[in-house]
């Protein structure tokens, strides 16, 4: 039997980055960036003013104090957006907005609060610091820096950046085109009548929200019975994607016919026991450069496999040079046994109380209960060689989502 990390290393290097199109800056979003992108201009793309008030060269308020006030004629405006300010004559001051351009030989802005208009000019009673007030041209970035590196996550950060930039389309990896082949006799779709003995193939449904969540476009393959030419054709329909999952039929039983219709497609696979709860049979091959990866059936064990083994290598297709979730230390809230054999990844939810997290277990951890993956956020390491894990016990966990939200605001201040 292979462990979790005997796999990933199998089986991450058929997981090769894909190519890389250009989508427009509001496609971006999610996307990672497919090259590094620099800057075009500086930033800001002029010097200007970060307050209202008044543009000066700070030596001519030199020594002004409250008994030594200083008052220089005005003699102009620059507004955001105005005309071009001209330069300002020494002994002399401006009326300047935020956002407006700093006038040629001033070097300083005098917040309005520090200063007092009068009929015959503006007095002011200190002396500000040279440079006060400015954001200098070029200050926040230069042509050419680095804005956001090759492989990063395109944000609404970086989407404003690149707006500001006059970046209106990028080139990204392109997302993966993930198939979905759902195998047994006993599937049925949503839309179609109940029968007795029939399941809804929700696996299907599940694995699409997984793979659209971790960034790819899921395909789903019409679901076969357990019957070996149909499933010999669609796994062959499924090869035109960039990767191909089948879930089901790839145990022992009789009606596992999902290794025989991998063998006739030419598919180089491997089938492995993974040592793992819930999941264990697992499946991996590769065809021409597509990677073809065999889930187990039980909708707990078809998505935490998918979390576990097809989740990093999507990522990876996707430029992510980050494709693993991080592990968390988290504590128990409360005693939870399980059997011993194999690690397990538990099923749990995870809340920050002050600088611990606390993961309470999911009643139900069976690899057919599809409700315990509900209201989780997290899969808890339970070690194969411990059955009983008390309250307090700290464990490794990856965290499903990164953001929990919380009833109350974030921050006392
Ligand atoms: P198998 O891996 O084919 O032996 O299936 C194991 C269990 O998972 C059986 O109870 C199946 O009915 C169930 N199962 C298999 N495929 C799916 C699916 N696509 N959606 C929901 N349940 C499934
Ligand atoms: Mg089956």
């Amino acid at each position: 039997m292979k462990s979790i990390q005997e796999a990933l290393t199998a089986m991450m290097p058929a997981f090769e980055p894909l190519g890389v199109e250009r989508v427009s800056l509001s496609e971006a979003l999610g996307r990672n960036a497919g090259q590094d992108v620099r800057a075009k201009s500086s930033l800001p793309p002029f010097s200007n003013s970060a307050m209202d008030g008044y543009a000066v060269r700070a030596e001519d308020l030199t020594g002004a104090s409250e008994d030594d006030p200083r008052r220089l004629p005005l003699v102009g405006e620059s507004r955001a957006g105005g005309d071009a300010p001209g330069t300002l004559a020494p002994g002399s001051t401006m009326r300047i907005f935020t956002g407006a351009r700093i006038p040629a030989a001033a070097d300083t802005v005098v917040p309005q609060e520090d200063a007092e208009k009068t009929e015959a000019g503006i007095d002011f009673r200190r002396a500000p610091s040279a440079g006060a007030h400015v954001r200098a041209e070029g200050s926040d970035l230069a042509e050419g820096d680095v804005m956001v590196p090759a492989g990063a996550s395109i944000g609404p950060g970086e989407i404003g950046l690149l707006a500001a930039q006059r970046i209106s389309a990028l080139t990204v990896y392109r997302r993966p085109r993930v198939a979905i082949l759902s195998t047994g006799d006993e599937l049925r779709d949503i839309s179609e009548p109940e029968e007795p003995g029939t399941i809804v193939n929700s696996n299907a449904y599940a694995l699409s929200a997984q793979i659209r969540a971790a960034g790819g476009l899921p395909q789903i393959i019409p679901n076969v019975p357990d019957a070996l030419d149909q499933t010999v054709e669609q796994v062959r329909a499924g090869l035109d994607a960039d990767l191909l999952i089948t879930c089901g039929g790839v145990s022992v039983g009789d009606y596992d016919l999902v290794k025989e219709a991998f063998d006739t497609n030419g598919i180089d696979a491997s089938f492995w026991k993974v040592r793992v709860k819930p999941g264990k049979p697992l499946t991996f091959g590769r065809h021409g450069k597509t990677p073809v990866v065999g889930l187990p059936g039980n909708p707990v064990s078809a998505m935490v496999t998918f979390e576990t083994f097809v989740r990093p290598g999507l990522r990876r297709m996707l430029g992510d040079p980050r494709p693993y979730r991080t592990a968390h230390e988290v504590v128990l809230t409360h005693p939870h046994r399980h059997s011993k054999g194999r690690p397990e990844l538990a099923r749990a939810r995870v809340r920050r109380v002050g600088d611990r997290l606390e993961a309470t277990m999911h009643r139900l951890q069976g690899s057919g209960s599809l409700p315990s993956m509900v209201g989780i956020d997290a899969l808890v390491l339970l070690a194969a060689e411990v059955d009983h894990f008390s309250a307090g016990t700290k464990l490794q966990a990856i965290l499903l989502r990164d953001e929990h939200g919380s009833e109350t605001p974030p921050f006392d201040a």
